[in-house]
């Protein structure tokens, strides 16, 4: 096998007259006659190739010129300055290998000269990847994943994965993909929610999962899939102010070590990455409904959900990442702890970014009775959830926990339109393939 020496991205002045062997697709080919360019792509950029015969020699340079574009292929030779070139340098190879010909016609360009319908681009997502601003969102989103880790690393925290096949709804809902599991019915999980504060019981205290979450909803938005990756943290010990402390030094340190270490891939994307100011600014539910009431005149009674214009109100005031806190119990899921002193009040909190919900999170119920009420008051039935109750009988810490999608945070942070932007291969509605 002939070894990639080094990406185009790492052609740097001081390789002037070294050889150099690079991999990757036939981008672009240009034929000028006596002379031909062939520009190769790789994960790190773009080399113009000059294909000169006498280099080559006859056959070879006959072979060259029309090689196929997207192509798979091998070149040897050596870097020049070239200050024409559009990255300051060429290669004058003595050899151009094609290891694997392209079909025509393509089934988009990967060039980024044509606009392509988001369909058409799922389709065939393979080669819409070869596009550097696609590609570029998922190495970005690698580079997220890899500080997110090191952080909850340094603050102590176990890894863990809980399982994805489940018997029975975190929330009870209806929003639950069922699959058969030999002779029973079983499910796609919405949440590891249950399983990582069964992990609080065992004595785990910091915990982190960060894996697929099923959700069966309907609607077809910009910022909803049906299968999602979720970055979920649960801690013993810890209050609902604790683990907002810890989710926006997660969401701030994301940017910036992505600004720090993806210059290359956010230049492709055109950002210039600000990274967000912590703390992040708190304001309550009521504070945020009597804001909306007062300055847009939204119509909204204590207990509402906030829609969807509320939230954009409030994102466009606001400006930059904030916290909703102190939501009413009724409208936060049965295991949110609600205030002693003010039982329609709860513990429960949303990051939110201008555009959207980032996550979820709050101080859990502890009490194995408290518990139960609350499962009840949320019209579900404590016996199908004995396996969890069960966890809250023989010593439960008091725990806090939250929930982050991982792909609204790179789909804000990278000021992508629509998630499946920041998903390789989605799941909605309508698409099961590829
Ligand atoms: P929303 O109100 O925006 O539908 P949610 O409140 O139902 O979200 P949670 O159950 O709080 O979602 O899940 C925690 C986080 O997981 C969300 O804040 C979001 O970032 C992410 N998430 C949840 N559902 C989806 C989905 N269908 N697609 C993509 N991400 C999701
Ligand atoms: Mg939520």
């Amino acid at each position: 096998m002939i070894l990639r020496t080094h990406y185009s991205g790492e052609i740097t002045p001081d390789l002037d007259g070294k050889e150099v062997t690079l991999a990757g697709f036939a981008h672009e080919t240009r034929d000028l006659g006596g002379i031909a360019f062939l520009v190769l792509r790789d994960r790190m950029g773009l080399a113009q190739i000059t294909l000169v015969k006498k280099l080559l020699g006859k056959e070879a340079f006959k072979s060259a010129r029309t090689i196929s574009r997207e192509s798979v292929v091998v070149v040897r030779g050596q870097v020049k300055i070239e200050p024409k070139a559009p990255r300051g340098f060429e290669i004058l190879p003595t050899e151009v290998k094609v290891l694997s010909a392209a079909q025509v016609p393509l089934p988009l360009d990967p060039t980024e000269k044509v606009e392509c319908e988001l369909d058409t681009r799922l389709d065939a997502r393979f080669m819409d990847i070869r596009r550097p601003c696609v590609l570029a969102a998922f190495e970005i989103e690698s580079a997220v994943l890899k500080s997110l880790r090191e952080y909850f690393y340094s603050q102590s925290m176990t890894e863990v994965f809980t399982p994805k096949i489940v018997a029975a709804a975190t929330e009870g809902g209806t929003d639950l993909f069922p699959i058969s599991y030999f002779e029973k019915e079983a499910f796609l999980n919405q949440s590891p929610q249950l399983y990582k504060q069964m992990l609080m019981s065992a004595g785990m205290d910091r915990v982190f999962e960060i894996g697929p979450i099923f959700r069966a909803e309907e609607h077809d938005t910009r910022r909803h899939l049906n299968e999602a990756i979720s970055i979920d943290l649960e801690i013993s010990f810890a209050d609902d102010k604790d683990v907002m402390n810890i989710l926006e030094g997660a969401v701030a340190g994301a940017y910036k070590y992505v600004a720090e270490n993806c210059t290359y891939h956010l230049g492709v994307l055109g950002l210039d990455l600000q990274v967000p100011k912590t703390p992040f600014r708190r304001i309550t539910y009521t504070e945020a409904l009597e804001l909306a009431g007062e300055k847009a005149g939204v119509k909204m009674q204590w207990g509402d959900d906030l829609d969807t214009e509320t939230e954009r109100f409030l994102g466009e005031t606001i400006g930059e990442h904030y916290f909703l806190t102190d939501w009413p119990s009724s409208i936060k899921p049965y295991y949110t702890l609600p205030y002693e002193d003010k039982p329609e009040v709860c513990r429960g909190f949303d990051l939110m970014h201008p555009r959207m919900e980032l996550a979820s999170g709050a101080q859990r119920v502890h009490d194995y009775n408290m518990l139960v009420e609350r499962i009840k008051e949320k019209g579900l039935d404590p016996d199908g959830f004995e396996f969890y109750l069960k966890a809250f009988r023989y010593g439960m810490p008091p725990h806090a926990g939250w929930g982050l999608g991982l792909s609204r945070l790179v789909m804000t942070m990278l000021k992508l339109e629509n998630i499946r932007d920041a998903v390789i291969f989605p799941r909605d509605r309508r698409r099961l393939v590829p």
